[in-house]
């Protein structure tokens, strides 16, 4: 017999199998040698009460084989010799995922990645955190596994196609991830333990057959009858497939261009702007956990805590975007003279701060002194805040930063807090950035969110310039049925930067979906029954 059960379990107690097997059986009203063993399921803290403590779901096996859920979906399959090759720029979440279910259908992937393998590529986050150096082609946004890999790892998303999600997540754990995100409430990997997930993930689409390719930008393409017939290298290689798909990333600006200049539909798109808030995480633990806050010591097994912010200020919204908490603010710009901070945090969390970027939605009327760059113009108002925000910082990627109470009152801060930026930060008055209407509306939030989290609102906290790189400022547009671009038959916009996902998830999800269609428009025969 199976029985779901859920359980309340002490926090210091919650990875203690013995101990939940027994408060399982407990529930099940059975003795604890009839538990043959259990899957969780889901497992959430609940922090309401003074005492914190985890809520597990569990299928509990009483008196039967105890079978474990099986996370190998996608055995080796060979597609060297198989009839279709597609084409997918960019190795990020959703070219990746696009490729190994590509291969699920028998069809040989082959990427082409602009930026460096993860390797070469974490020397040059290296040179671009200590010396203030970027290298274009390979930095937080550009290289094996795009944005996706040196990347805080949450898994959230807000999609509700449960089948898609548990498949990616069990390709996760295929891959390398450690199983409990199969079960944790607010699922994450970490910067650590991503770089050999996604390399995992190459290997394996090279043992099938599929190809990756590094240093090679798509530069331009040629057509014949509505269809791309080959694309052009940087390197002056030219290659052709049976279709292609754009997984570029939200950062491929030149790409955007591309599109324009060949007179290809592509639409400006809202996105959000704003700046990242650090706090010591001590703080947002005991602003967040009454116990700490009453008692003080720390629940051992308490994770560290995180929030979720929102506050509406003239009919705009303002709200906390990619909170990390025991994370590090990293310098995630693409481009020499512009400035972009994002945040990542370790598997463990066990930094001193906890950072969230706080963003307002940025709409058409925030980017019409831009409006003569046509379907571009929300990106060259992006690119312009983020010029700004390098000016403010004096090079070398030096953050503009202030106090969070200075900020509000527009005073330059005479000395700085500590913070986890590591290029180095510029005392500046950051609401300069930011169109007059967007400052406000960031500086009236933070009063706001003080009264929602007493302690938030403090001179102790500090924010960094800007978080501008939080969804793609241009859609490019596709098919409903088909998926593909409307002027060209064989090509797929995918992922976040052509305006279909935000997120790892959801990019990840996308490239599925687009691999998919094309697999039905060849008709090819999927190797094993996937549950969409
Ligand atoms: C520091 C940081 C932390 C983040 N944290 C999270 C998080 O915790 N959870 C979450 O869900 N999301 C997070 N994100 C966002 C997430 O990484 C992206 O949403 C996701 O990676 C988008 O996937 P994608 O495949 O669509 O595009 P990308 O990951 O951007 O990949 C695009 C790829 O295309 C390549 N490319 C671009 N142009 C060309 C060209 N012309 N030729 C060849 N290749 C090209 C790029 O080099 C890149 O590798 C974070 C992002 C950053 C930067």
């Amino acid at each position: 017999m199976q029985k779901k059960i859920q359980i309340k379990v002490p926090v210091a107690d919650a990875s203690n199998e013995q101990i939940i097997r027994n408060l399982l059986a407990k529930e099940a009203s059975q003795p604890a040698g009839n538990i043959t063993g259990f899957q969780l399921i889901k497992k959430s803290l609940d922090a309401r009460s003074k005492y914190p403590h985890i809520l597990i779901t569990a299928t509990v096996f009483i008196n039967e084989p105890f079978r474990k859920h099986d996370s190998d979906q996608q055995p080796l399959r060979d597609v060297k010799q198989s009839a279709k090759s597609v084409l997918i720029i960019g190795a990020g979440p959703a070219g990746l995922f696009a490729a190994l279910s590509l291969i699920r259908s028998g069809i040989r992937p082959i990427i082409v990645e602009r930026g460096k393998d993860v390797r070469a590529r974490r020397r040059d986050l290296v040179i671009l955190n200590k010396e203030g150096i970027i290298d274009p082609e390979s930095n937080y946004c550009f290289g094996e596994g795009g944005a996706g890999t040196y990347n805080d790892g949450k898994l959230y998303t807000r999609s509700n196609k449960r089948g898609n999600i548990q498949r990616i997540l069990d390709l996760f754990v295929r891959f390398g991830a450690e199983e409990n995100i199969l079960y944790e409430a607010h699922p994450h990997i970490g910067t650590n333990k991503l770089p050999a997930i996604i390399s995992a993930i190459r290997e394996y689409i090279i043992a099938c057959g599929g190809e990756i390719h590094f240093n090679k930008k798509l530069i331009d393409w040629s057509e014949f009858r509505e269809s791309i017939t080959e694309i052009r290298i940087a390197d002056g290689d030219r290659l052709r497939a049976d279709a292609i798909i754009l997984a570029t990333g939200h950062s491929a600006r030149d790409i955007f261009q591309l599109f324009h200049e060949k007179k290809k539909e592509i639409h400006a798109k809202p996105f959000a702007l704003g700046l990242r808030v650090e706090h010591p995480q001590d703080l947002i633990n005991s602003i967040q956990y009454r116990y700490i806050r009453e008692e003080g010591p720390r629940v051992k097994g308490l994770p560290p805590a995180a929030y979720q912010l929102v506050h509406t200020e003239h009919n705009r919204s303002v709200f906390s975007f990619c909170m990390c908490p025991g994370g590090i603010i990293a310098p995630a710009s693409t481009n020499h003279r512009e400035l972009v901070v994002n945040g990542w945090s370790p598997s463990k969390r066990n930094n001193p701060f906890a950072n969230s970027g706080i963003v307002v939605n940025i709409e058409e009327k925030d980017w019409q002194a831009f409006t003569k760059h046509g379907p571009l113009a929300a990106m060259y108002f992006q690119s312009a805040i983020e010029q700004k925000a390098f000016d403010q910082g004096g090079g070398l990627f030096k953050a503009p930063a202030q106090r969070l109470t200075d900020f509000c009152r527009g005073i330059i801060s005479g000395s700085l807090p500590a913070c986890s930026y590591v290029p180095g930060l510029q005392s500046a008055n950051v609401p300069e950035v930011f169109p007059r209407d967007i400052a406000r509306s960031l500086q009236k939030a933070f009063p706001a969110f003080g009264v929602k989290m007493n302690g938030y609102f403090t001179q102790e906290a500090i924010v960094v310039a800007t978080e501008s790189r939080t969804s793609s400022p241009v859609r490019i547009p596709r098919d409903d049925k088909s998926l593909a671009h409307p002027q060209i038959k064989n090509l797929f916009p995918c992922g976040e930067g052509a305006g279909y996902a935000g997120g790892i998830m959801s990019a990840a999800m996308d490239g599925e979906r687009v691999a998919e269609k094309i697999a039905e428009i060849f008709s090819t025969k999927p190797m094993i029954h996937v549950n969409a």
